[in-house]
């Protein structure tokens, strides 16, 4: 059958409409189902608990490590100078921070925004797995360590792994730097930027049909 241009176009919006509600109501109730959480300790500590935010049909998912004292006071993610530092990286390959999911490895604080404990990640995590179930976006960035790490499941380092593209079944991933950590890095920001170039690459490839994942 052949199919017009402007048919195919409609298609796709009315597909992708359905897709963003389903999506979107999936992680309300998720969020719902965390309530007011104290698997572990952090819930005792926190201020918000900061669950994700973004297109619930997102291409590209961003996951940090843990909400810092800005995220927490706010309950939203990368909202402090980081946050800045990532929509700047984003602008650099003309996304807004609208079009993209971000989510922590952490939903909340940990106090003096020391590292993750193992005991944080393993009863947090499953919620990002499922935040990433739900979305199924064909691009996950891992900023810095702790979610490069879960998400390939690795004990590399960000420094051996960033810039450097792994394909699974269901989609791509490609590490790099934490914005944090290139705050007072001029090196660190200009290979992130470097990083990001590629990442816009790699979803112009999405976009064209060109990889795992959803059209
Ligand atoms: N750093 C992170 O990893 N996540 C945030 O939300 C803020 C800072």
């Amino acid at each position: 059958m052949v199919v017009d241009r402007q048919s195919r176009q409609a298609a796709d919006a009315d597909e992708r409409g359905v897709r963003v509600a389903r999506n979107r109501d999936a992680l309300e109730a998720l969020r719902e189902r965390l309530g007011d959480c104290h698997r572990c300790p952090l819930g005792e500590t926190r201020t918000a608990l900061v669950f994700g935010v973004g297109d619930p049909g997102a291409r590209l998912m961003l996951v940090g490590e843990a909400p810092g004292r800005n995220e927490d006071l706010r309950g939203d993610p990368f909202v402090g100078a980081s946050g800045k530092l990532l929509d700047e990286l984003l602008a650099s390959i003309g996304i807004d921070r609208s079009l993209v999911y971000i989510a922590n490895i952490l939903k909340c604080r940990p106090p003096g925004n020391r590292d993750p404990q193992q005991v944080e990640i393993d009863e947090c995590t499953p919620v990002l797995d499922e935040q990433i179930r739900i979305i199924a976006p064909q691009v996950i960035a891992t900023l810095g360590n702790f979610a490069t790490r879960h998400l390939l499941n690795t004990a590399e380092g960000i420094s051996q792994l960033h810039g450097r593209l792994f394909e699974t079944d269901e989609r791509r991933i490609m590490p790099v730097y934490h914005p944090a950590a290139a705050l007072y890095a001029p090196d660190k920001r200009q290979v992130l930027f470097g990083d990001f170039l590629n990442l816009g690459q790699v979803l112009r490839e999405c976009a064209q049909g060109d990889g795992p994942g959803q059209p």
